[in-house]
C-alpha cells in the first residue's frame, strides 16, 4: 500500500516548512517533491491512496520516551501530593492491587490516547512486560519497553533476583521483534531505589544484551540532595556514571535537579534526558533546566510520565508547556524556539530510543507520520506555521497517525484498538482497585 501526500505542507528534514509532494511507499518515505509524481508517465496510480493537504501539515511522528503506560489506571486518582507522598500513600497500595488483566487494556487504552495525539513510540518503564508487548504488537505502535529493579535492599544483588533472568528471556523473546518496532530496555528505578552492586551489574547486563536502558535522575530535590548524602558527595548523574552505568545508551528521566557539572558528563556519555514539564511541575518537583542542557549538548526529547501524574499522554501540551517553562525558569524569552522544541519531540525521542533513520520526514526515513488539521480557528492566520504548530496546535487537532506507512488512527477511528472496550475494561478495573483501598 502507498500513500501519497498531495499538495500538502511539510516539515521539512531542516525545520523549514515546504509545499509538495510526499510519498510513502511501504514502511518508509519514498519521494518528496516540488512536482506532482502523477505528472510523470512512469507513476502507477494502483494502489496509491491519494491524501489531499489542502488546511492540513504533515509533519514527523512525536516521540514519547518516559511514560508507565499500565499507570492510566491511576489517572486522576490522587492530587495534590509531592512525588514522595504521592508514590508511598496513593501509587505503591494501588499498584499492588493491579493484575494482568488489568493491565492489557490500560495499556491498549494508553497506546490509543497516544495515537490519538501524534505519538508514533514511547518509552515505558513498568512491570507487566507480556502485556505491554502484546499491546504495542497488535495496536501497531513502536515502543521501547524497559523492565528492571527498583530495590530497598542495600545490600541486595542483581544476580540473586529474579529480575536479571527475566531481562535475559525478554530481550530473547521480543528485541528487535514486530519489524523492528519493539524494542526492550533495561532498567535501574533511580538512584534511591537501587545499591551499588545493582547498578553496575545491570549496567554490565545491559551491555552484554547490546540493550538501552531508563532511569528516573534528579527528579527532586530532596532526591538530589539526600543521594549526595547516601554516596559521598557524588550526585546521581555523577554516581551511575562512576559505576560505568553509562556505557550503554541510556535514558534519564525529569533531570531537574542536575548541575552544570553532570550535564557535562551526560552530553559526554551520549545519555538522553526525558523532559516531563508537565509532570514536573504538577507534582512540584520543579522545571528542569534543559536550555542548559541543550547548550551542554545534551540530547533532550519529551516525555509525558505516566498520566497518573499528568494527566494526560498529550505530547503537544508537553511541547507547550516545555517552550514556556524554559523561557519562564530563566527570565529569556529567546529560550527554547519552536524549532528545537519539536527537535525535542520528534527526532531527539528518536535519537534516545535507537531508532535511526526516524523522527524526521526525508526519503528513506521510516513513515511515521502525522497530518495536522490546520483549519481551526486557533491555528488562523499563519505568520509561521512552526509558531502556531508549538504555541496554538491542540493534541486533537491531529487528523491522522500512521506508523510504519500503515494508518493506525484517522479522523476519529482507531484501526487497530477497540477504544470502547479497553475504556470500559480499565474503568472497571480502576473502580475494582478504588473500591478496596
Ligand atoms: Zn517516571
Amino acid at each position: 500500500m502507498s500513500i501519497l501526500f498531495a499538495n500538502v505542507d511539510y516539515i521539512a528534514e531542516d525545520f523549514s516548512i515546504k509545499h509538495g509532494f510526499v510519498l510513502v511507499e511501504d514502511s518508509t518515505i519514498s519521494a518528496l517533491t516540488e512536482d506532482d509524481p502523477r505528472a510523470n508517465p512512469a507513476f502507477s496510480k494502483e494502489g496509491v491512496r491519494i491524501i489531499e493537504g489542502k488546511n492540513r501539515l504533515l509533519m514527523p511522528g512525536l516521540y514519547n520516551i518516559h511514560t508507565h503506560i499500565p499507570m492510566t489506571l491511576l489517572r486522576g486518582y490522587a492530587e495534590g501530593l509531592s512525588l514522595h507522598d504521592w508514590l508511598n500513600t496513593k501509587v505503591f497500595p494501588f499498584e499492588e492491587l493491579v493484575t494482568p488483566e488489568m493491565a492489557l487494556p490500560a495499556s491498549e487504552l494508553a497506546i490509543a490516547e497516544m495515537l490519538r495525539f501524534g505519538v508514533v513510540s514511547f518509552s515505558d518503564m513498568y512491570n507487566f512486560n507480556k502485556e505491554r508487548a502484546e499491546a504495542v504488537r497488535t495496536s501497531g505502535i513502536k515502543a521501547n519497553l524497559s523492565y528492571g529493579v527498583a530495590s530497598f535492599d542495600p545490600e541486595e544483588r542483581y544476580e540473586d533476583m529474579p529480575q536479571k533472568a527475566e531481562v535475559e528471556e525478554l530481550v530473547r523473546t521480543y528485541h528487535n521483534t514486530c519489524d523492528g518496532r519493539l524494542k526492550i530496555d533495561a532498567y535501574v528505578h533511580s538512584e534511591y531505589l537501587s545499591n551499588p552492586y545493582i547498578v553496575e551489574a545491570v549496567g554490565e547486563h545491559a551491555q552484554e544484551l547490546g540493550v538501552h536502558t531508563h532511569i528516573h535522575l534528579s527528579e527532586t530535590q530532596s532526591e538530589h540532595e539526600e543521594a549526595k548524602g547516601r554516596r559521598g558527595g557524588l550526585t546521581p548523574t555523577q554516581y551511575f556514571d562512576s559505576l560505568g552505568f553509562f556505557a550503554q545508551p541510556c535514558t534519564a528521566a525529569h533531570a531537574v535537579w542536575t548541575e552544570p557539572e553532570d550535564w557535562q558528563i551526560l552530553a559526554a556519555r551520549g545519555v538522553s534526558v526525558a523532559h516531563n514539564p508537565c509532570s514536573n511541575a504538577k507534582l512540584g518537583s520543579g522545571i528542569a533546566p534543559i536550555s542548559g542542557m541543550l547548550a551542554a549538548g545534551v540530547n533532550v526529547g519529551l516525555g509525558t510520565d505516566g498520566v497518573a501524574s499528568n494527566n494526560n499522554h498529550n505530547i503537544f501540551k508537553e511541547l507547550y508547556t516545555a517552550a514556556l517553562l524554559a523561557k519562564a525558569r530563566e527570565l529569556d524569552a529567546s529560550l527554547l524556539t519552536p524549532t528545537q522544541a519539536l527537535a525535542l519531540a520528534t527526532v531527539n525521542g528518536a535519537r534516545s530510543q535507537g531508532r535511526a533513520n526516524a523522527g524526521l520526514l526525508k526519503v528513506g526515513a521510516a513513515a511515521d507520520l502525522l497530518l495536522v488539521d490546520t483549519s481551526g480557528p486557533w491555528m488562523q492566520p499563519t505568520h509561521n506555521q512552526l509558531n502556531n504548530l508549538v504555541y496554538s496546535a491542540q493534541g486533537t487537532d491531529v487528523y491522522m497517525t500512521l506508523v510504519d506507512g500503515k494508518v493506525l488512527y484517522e479522523d476519529g477511528e482507531w484501526k487497530t484498538i477497540d477504544v470502547e472496550r479497553v475504556a470500559s475494561q480499565t474503568s472497571k478495573a480502576a473502580s475494582d482497585i478504588a473500591r478496596v483501598l
